[in-house]
């Protein structure tokens, strides 16, 4: 294994070290509201299948060496920098969401908006991550298989889920979620 896969591998066990007491409390969460699509269902199943499974394969055997990639040792490089700057961020968000996390589209009973800590700065840090972890996958698993695939999935998931998210977030909070999104940028902080 490379050493570029060996990070990306450590990478997989931080991110669910983050998000264990997180998932934990989320089970035990009374939802007052769920709007799960079969469609997001279905992506985000095969978002494990293309952060995981497949890497999995690519490292663990030889099946996918045809597919094989080679690039400069510089762009390794700079797919550790962008994956350490996901876990920062992904890092977090966790810390500041705290229990109103939830893998799939919820609200809680105790559900409260959060603006503040990285909510501050952009509304959507953990989409943000996940963003810089697909890039830095083409760069740490040079195979067009393992590699590419993850932005190629992540494109429609990421798609369909904000939209759907910010719709339920407007049907909740109302007009403190409509100012808050007029103040934060999505993924890209609003500077101006
Ligand atoms: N889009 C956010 C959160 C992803 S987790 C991010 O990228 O960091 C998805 C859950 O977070 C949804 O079920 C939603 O209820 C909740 N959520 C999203 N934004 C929130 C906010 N600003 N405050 C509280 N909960 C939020």
């Amino acid at each position: 294994m490379s050493l570029f896969e060996i990070a990306y591998w450590t990478a997989i066990f931080v991110e669910l070290a983050i998000r264990a007491p997180l998932r934990k409390t989320w089970k035990g969460s009374a939802k007052v509201e769920q709007r799960v699509s079969q469609k997001e269902k279905i992506l985000l199943g095969l978002l494990w299948v293309v952060m995981i499974v497949i890497p999995f394969i690519y490292s663990a055997t030889n099946w996918l060496d045809f597919a094989d990639y080679n690039l400069p040792l510089w762009a390794g490089w700079l797919g550790v920098f962008l994956l350490v700057c996901a876990l920062l961020i992904f890092a977090r968000a966790h810390k500041d969401l705290k229990t109103n996390w939830s893998p799939t589209l919820e609200i809680f009973e105790k559900h409260t908006l959060v603006t503040n800590g990285i909510y501050g700065y952009i509304r959507h840090p953990m989409y943000a991550s996940q963003w810089l972890w697909v890039i830095a996958q083409i760069l740490l698993l040079q195979n067009w298989l393992a590699g590419p695939i993850g932005l190629v999935l992540f494109i429609p998931f990421y798609v369909l889920r904000v939209r759907a998210e910010e719709e339920m977030m407007m049907d909740v909070f109302g007009n403190q979620y409509h100012d808050y999104m007029k103040k934060v940028g999505g993924v890209i902080p609003k500077f101006w």
